[in-house]
């Protein structure tokens, strides 16, 4: 496979992913930093403490953003990450 198309594939998988669970987002937020988790994942963290995981930037509730209009875009990317034309081996070879 292309090595650009790799890496637009691993860019894109990156941009779906949440870096807590690290599973494709289901139901994001968006905290105030601009860091995105899923909704499940930002109530985990702010049980224990409200800070960003990744830049460790304290927020309130308020700060939290609910981008449920992103959850279909998200499930069409995933969707596509799926698709076995994008995997390198695969019983695809039908001859
Ligand atoms: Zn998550
Ligand atoms: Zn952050």
């Amino acid at each position: 496979m292309d090595a650009s198309i790799n890496i637009a594939v691993e860019n894109l998988r990156k941009a779906v992913t949440c870096c807590v669970c690290l599973e494709y987002y289901s139901f994001p937020v968006s905290l105030g930093c601009g860091h995105g988790f899923c909704k499940i994942c930002i109530h985990n963290v702010m049980k224990v403490k409200s800070i960003c995981p990744v830049c460790s930037r304290s927020f309130s509730k308020r700060n939290v953003v609910s981008e449920d209009h992103l959850q279909r875009k998200i499930e069409g990317v995933v969707l596509f990450l799926n698709e076995d034309r994008l995997k390198d081996d695969g019983p695809s070879n039908t001859k």
